[in-house]
């Protein structure tokens, strides 16, 4: 008989989810709008940093395309964004109808490289389109590395997007990620540390900015007894319903950083001494990741490729996946231009994300260490 699923990364509630659901039926205030979506914002800010204003979303992808729209982003711009991420990080730059850079990773946090981050400023600058704005990604947990990014951003006056969709509860020099960007994103996806089951956040340092960001979620409504409208509006707001599950998971957020970073501990101790595989871990103290996916690369020299482990574990109803395929390798962003070397190619072809839920039981992890010890010996 097979094995139950053990899946890369489930839903996993805290218990009082129902009773902030609970309360927006009571009072009928099944809506966008309302006690949960203000209790959730104060949440965030509570846990982000008291000088950040938060606007909780319909996505994460939400959040990103509100960035762009609000920084001006208009048709034909260039916008630099990390290759080695989910599709969501880039298809906001194609709904404007402008034209992503895409930026190589660095080999300590896999997250933009500088220097090529530069390299396609500079090429922007050369084609007289200086880019609008840089998408910085905190790529499974890890902060990218924020003073030199920061530095590029400052010395050629270009805002940066943080996408820490992946990244609630990590820290950069102790520092919260989701509150290093100009703009920053938050998701609330199925599959992240938390979920509301699909929602998201943009975190904003200046108070104006979340009026605009409420106003454009909410269809753009002008203060007038009819609907009046002077802009483009958007149906972005998160829901009552949605933001009270958020609510209830934010109690247990600290348990989830914990319970996601003992699983990396576990793996650690696990890929010890096996010299074909390499976890993806903080190159030094300044980084403190949520380590929502525990990650690992596996050497050229090992007899099984990342890809042969995937397909044997899936024998064994084990998931685990590929790493994000970078964008500059997908056929819908064949055109657009790429900046650096091979390296977030490299982490495709060798990487495997591994479970990392926070509820995998003493059940999983008995058959994930057997199954990996069974790969040693075949590698
Ligand atoms: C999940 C994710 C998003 C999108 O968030 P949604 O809430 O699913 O729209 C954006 N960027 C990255 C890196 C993600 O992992």
């Amino acid at each position: 008989m097979k094995q139950p699923m053990i899946s890369l990364s489930s839903p996993h509630m805290g218990g009082k989810e129902m009773h902030y659901i609970q309360q927006t039926f009571d009072a009928n205030w099944v809506a966008p709008s309302g006690m949960n979506v203000d209790g959730l914002e104060a949440d965030l800010t509570a846990f982000l940093d008291e000088e950040v204003h938060v606007a909780v979303l319909s996505s994460g992808t939400a959040a990103l395309h509100l960035s762009l729209i609000m920084l001006g982003v208009e048709p034909g711009d260039y916008v630099i964004c990390q290759s080695l991420t989910f599709s969501a990080s880039a298809n906001p730059i194609a709904y404007m109808g402008a034209t992503p850079l895409f930026v190589d990773s660095e080999k300590e946090t896999w997250n933009l490289c500088p220097d090529a981050v530069e390299e396609a400023i500079l090429y922007g600058i050369e084609q007289g389109k200086k880019p609008k704005a840089i998408i910085a990604v905190a790529l499974y947990g890890m902060s990218y590395q924020v003073d030199e990014i920061r530095a590029l951003s400052e010395k050629y006056d270009i805002p940066v997007i943080e996408d820490s969709a992946e990244a609630l509860g990590s820290t950069y020099k102790n520092q919260k990620c989701g509150t290093f960007g100009d703009f920053s994103v938050l998701s609330f996806n199925g599959n992240k540390i938390i979920t509301t089951s699909g929602g998201g956040a943009l975190v904003l340092k200046d108070p104006a900015y979340k009026k605009q960001a409420v106003f454009l979620s909410t269809q753009a409504k002008d203060d007038a007894p009819h609907y009046e409208h002077t802009h483009i509006g958007y149906n972005y707001r998160m829901s009552n319903i949605c933001a009270g599950i958020g609510r209830g998971q934010m109690e247990v957020l600290a348990d989830r950083v914990a319970q996601r970073r003992a699983n990396n501990a576990r793996y650690q101790k696990l890929f010890a001494n096996q010299p074909h595989f390499t976890l993806h871990l903080e190159p030094n103290e300044d980084f403190f990741s949520n380590h929502w996916l525990s990650v690992v690369t596996v050497s050229e020299y090992s007899k099984l490729s990342a890809d042969q482990i995937r397909l044997l574990a899936q024998e064994e109803n084990i998931e685990t996946r590929p790493i994000w395929k970078p964008m500059h390798l997908q056929p819908v962003f064949a055109e657009a231009p790429y900046f650096g070397a091979n390296f977030a190619e490299q982490c495709f072809n060798t990487g495997l994300c591994l479970p990392s839920g926070s509820n995998l039981t003493a059940e999983d992890w008995e058959r994930i260490e057997r199954f990996f010890n069974k790969i040693f010996s075949l590698a």
